[in-house]
């Protein structure tokens, strides 16, 4: 259906409906609308017990639900690593089985994360959301195949991300506002500013990976 609208602004991860195409997380339980493409996630910092991975799947099953995520983990987090990673697994499981990309949540927690993608060899994409680490990891996460998404912190002149963008090659590309307040044009316009390519360059590159990654849901 997101066909019809071209090269459309995606905005990949969004707590507040922003852009023209956007994947909107639900898992705070807030209401989607008709047509609106969501993604429901156990984050790893409101992990509480083991019915909530049964209620995943019933999310899993429901076709607005384009994404898992956000999944992850998040060495901030009351709970264990332990058992967050136990519940990562558990997604990265119905992620595989209906066919959903993971949307990734990262805090100080990449060789765990790059471990279990090690372990199961996902088929479906993992995208990570937010990204503003450090050279090294964001060099690990491309060889293994793992798409970039990309927020508000572009803003920052000194952040990791600003420095690191023009290392993320064209098609492991998204861009995001996630729960920030920032239209999601400026975050394009700056991403772009700071690759030194256009703006619409940039939009047919993120809607190619877009469509890349969503597309094979298309009716
Ligand atoms: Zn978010």
């Amino acid at each position: 259906m997101w066909k019809e609208r071209g090269e459309a602004f995606v905005n990949i991860h969004t707590h507040r409906r922003e852009g023209e195409i956007y994947i909107l997380d639900i898992s705070d339980g807030k209401e989607s609308r008709e047509g609106e493409l969501c993604s429901y996630g156990l984050h790893p910092l409101y992990i509480r017990g083991e019915e909530q991975i049964v209620q995943l799947e019933v999310f899993a099953r429901e076709s607005r639900i384009v994404a898992i995520g956000e999944a992850g983990l998040d060495r901030n987090s009351e709970v264990t690593m332990e058992i967050q990673i136990r519940w990562m697994e558990q997604e990265i499981l119905l992620s595989e089985k209906y066919g959903l990309p993971l949307i990734i949540h990262c805090v100080r927690a990449y060789p765990e994360l790059l471990a279990l993608y090690k372990k199961f060899h996902p088929r479906q994409a993992w995208i990570i959301h937010g990204y503003n680490n450090n050279k090294e990891i964001l060099g690990q996460l491309l060889e293994h195949g793992f798409y970039i998404s990309v927020g508000k912190k572009v803003f920052i002149e000194q952040s990791n991300i600003s420095r690191f963008l023009s290392f993320i090659p064209r098609n492991r590309l998204f861009i995001e506002t996630d729960d920030s307040d920032f239209p999601l044009e400026k975050v394009y316009e700056e991403t772009a500013r700071i690759r030194e390519m256009s703006l619409e360059e940039l939009k047919t590159g993120v809607y190619g990976n877009f469509q890349q990654v969503f597309g094979r849901r298309e009716v």
